[in-house]
């Protein structure tokens, strides 16, 4: 796919921002579905230093760019230098996209979102009234319990390294979290990864739960997609538990990013497809 071919004046611009970016999915993403829908956009990675995120925010807002995505270490800065929030960005005081209102800048946080809609794409399951525990109390897992209990989840637990970040994370699902213990893991219905461990390059061999633990007819996320088996994913599955990675949520907080920027329908299988070639890639 040559891109500059279709590129002219009135090509419309979007741009993810973060330190380091150059590893980031989000152009290969967002440029399939623009290709895809033919619509006259591209999208681009620019490094904004640390301390740098008013200075982006009023330069995007002058050059008229139409939306960002926003990745680490920016996404409180971006909360705190926006016009305006989203209920679920300020709850979670992080923006991971903005969309531009005329002259003004909105940030959303659309991983919630994604996650709950990857869990969509799960045959026969739905968070409903679902028994939740989730791994993680950072900007990830704070995203997925508020969406959890947004979604109509019975209970969120919390499972963390530092109990104070558990309780914080926990009180985003309001009288249905709480903070677990590991041991109680066998009770939920649905066991969320929102831990790097398990990465590449962040111990790819670590667990961050016992997978004797898990218990068959259980739903495991591992939020983490590289790589895109992890040790807990084969672990769970060798114990007839269903499992799928981080991918899902990926291409979904992308499209929800996507059609609040757009307006548009996003292309999910596109996307979905996009990431999986540029994750090949590496
Ligand atoms: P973060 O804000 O840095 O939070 C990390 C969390 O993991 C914290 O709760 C931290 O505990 C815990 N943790 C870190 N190292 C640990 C260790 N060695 N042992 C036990 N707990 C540990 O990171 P994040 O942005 O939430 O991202 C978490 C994971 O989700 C990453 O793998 C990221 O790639 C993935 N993610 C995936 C998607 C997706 O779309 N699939 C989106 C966002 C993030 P403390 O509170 O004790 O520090």
């Amino acid at each position: 796919m040559d891109l500059r071919a279709g590129v002219s004046g009135h090509t419309r611009l979007a741009v993810v921002i973060g330190e380091p970016v150059r590893h980031s999915l989000s152009p290969a993403i967002h440029n399939a579905a623009f290709a895809a829908l033919d619509m006259d956009w591209v999208f681009l990675a620019c490094e904004v230093p640390e301390g740098g995120v008013p200075e982006a925010l009023a330069g995007a807002l002058a050059l008229g760019i139409e939306g960002l995505s926003v990745t680490m270490p920016h996404k409180a800065a971006v909360a705190a230098a926006v016009d305006r929030l989203s209920g679920t960005a300020s709850l979670l005081g992080a923006v991971n996209c903005v969309a531009r209102e005329g002259r003004r800048l909105v940030g959303h946080s659309t991983d919630g979102d994604g996650f709950v809609d990857a869990l969509g794409s799960e045959p026969g399951w739905s968070p409903t009234g679902a028994r939740c525990v989730v791994f993680g109390a950072g900007g990830a897992g704070r995203a997925v319990v508020l969406a959890l209990a947004d979604a109509g989840a019975a209970e969120v637990a919390v499972v963390n390294r530092t109990t104070q970040h558990a309780e914080a994370a926990a009180a985003l699902a309001g009288d249905r979290g709480r903070v677990a213990a590991a041991a109680e893991t066998g009770r939920f219905d649905l066991v969320v990864n929102a831990t790097p461990l398990g990465m590449t390059g962040r111990g790819g061999g670590a667990l961050p739960l016992d997978p004797e633990l898990l218990q068959p007819g259980q739903l495991l996320v591992d939020l983490v997609y590289e790589p895109a088996e992890t040790v807990l994913l084969s672990a769970a599955r060798e114990r007839g538990v269903r499992a799928f990675n981080g991918v899902r949520m990926l291409v979904h907080q992308a499209a929800r990013a996507f059609e609040l920027w757009t307006g548009t329908e996003a292309p999910i299988e596109v996307m979905a497809a996009a990431t999986t070639e540029a994750l090949a890639r590496r």
